[in-house]
């Protein structure tokens, strides 16, 4: 080892999806929108001046808050805004989980979760979803440091209920609870509606799937005042200016256009549904998503196996090669068309690979 190098703070990073960028690729990998932005954003790029990029954007981002409030209709103090919903939940992280007891998490879920564990020193322990893939609920009622839930929950797809999420919420009153809705838009019930009642709550949310905005990178999160207090008091501890002009012109104009968001959900929902009757006919199992992605294994020929097979024809999924899923492939809903693309692709893989 290199001298210097014994107080170097190690880390292990979270591994992001891959973003290759072949012309007729099918990209199924990271669960991104297929369809472009709100038409005002585009306009909102278009029209911003170069030349005010010389000074510094609001700090407060206050545009894009005020936006957010008038949308979910709580108040702009109620509203934290951050690089990503990834810079929001790793700020969250900083914050509330000080008190040294351990942080639960599901022991399959986003595996960013015990990467910025790790990286702050947060004690966490990870109960296991029972055998159909579900959170526990009794997992979640006994004295902790904290709760991080992704609901629905990825890479399954699966959404706790409203009832079940409010119990463990209710019976952690000392701790945060944080619900990490990313996907919530695509039919899953937010919450949201629960804030009045908990001030234990933090509701995370982000524009980078429902709003077609992964590039912007805006992730927002609602709580009450003085829980986004302490956030806003470690982000200014930390990085003022987080959010972009360009991040903050974006947002605010995604958040007005809400036509052309329930349309664009509507057609991916319609999409998954199609997709998940297509696999189930071609012999695979899906879980139950409420998400922009399906969560699918098939039981004669191997996840990965398919992986290859179908990344060597430019079609991109997701697969972990983690203990329980190891057999499942994550696929993202993309256009009609990619997911014809994708049918007809494994249609004639299995049916010459039986
Ligand atoms: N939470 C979950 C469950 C996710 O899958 C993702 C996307 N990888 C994120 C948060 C972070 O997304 P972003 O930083 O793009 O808002």
């Amino acid at each position: 080892m290199i001298a210097w190098e014994k107080n170097i703070r190690r880390v292990t990073p979270y591994t992001p999806g891959e973003q290759p960028d072949c012309p007729n690729m099918i990209k199924l990998n990271t669960n991104e929108n297929p369809y472009p932005p709100a038409p005002g954003v585009t306009k909102a790029l278009q029209e911003l001046d170069a030349g005010r990029l010389r000074r510094y954007p609001d700090p407060a981002a206050g545009m894009l808050v005020q936006a957010l409030a008038d949308y979910y209709g709580v108040a702009k103090e109620q509203v934290f805004v951050g690089v990503g919903s990834d810079d929001v939940l790793a700020m969250s992280f900083l914050t509330f989980f000080n008190s040294g007891k351990p942080v639960l998490f599901p022991d399959i879920t986003y595996s960013f979760y015990d990467v910025w564990a790790e990286l702050f020193g947060i004690p966490y322990e990870c109960p296991k979803l029972n055998d159909e893939f579900q959170i526990r609920t009794e997992d979640y009622i006994r004295e902790c440091g904290g709760i991080v839930i992704p609901n629905p929950n990825a890479p399954t797809g699966i959404e706790k209920n409203l009832e079940e999420l409010e119990e463990v919420i209710a019976a952690n009153p000392e701790v945060i609870v944080i619900i990490d809705e990313a996907y919530i838009d695509f039919g899953g019930t937010s919450a949201l509606s629960l804030l009045p009642k908990y001030e234990n709550l933090l509701v995370v949310q982000t524009f980078s799937k429902s709003r077609s905005l992964a590039g912007m990178r805006i992730g927002f999160a609602i709580g009450n005042e003085r829980l986004i207090g302490y956030l806003n008091d470690a982000k200014y501890s930390f990085n003022s200016y987080t959010m972009s002009a360009a991040a903050l012109a974006a947002g605010t104009e995604a958040i007005k256009d809400d036509t052309y968001f329930r349309e664009t959900l509507q057609k991916i929902i319609n999409t998954r549904e199609w997709t998940k009757k297509e696999l189930r006919r071609l012999g695979f199992s899906c879980l139950d998503s409420k998400s922009n992605f399906i969560f699918a294994s098939h039981p004669k020929r191997p996840a990965r196996e398919l992986f290859e097979a179908l990344k060597q024809a430019d079609i991109y999924v997701r697969y972990f090669n983690k203990p329980r899923i190891n057999n499942y492939l994550r696929i993202s809903i993309g256009t009609d068309q990619e997911m014809v693309g994708l049918i007809h692709f494994l249609e004639r893989y299995l049916g010459e690979n039986v």
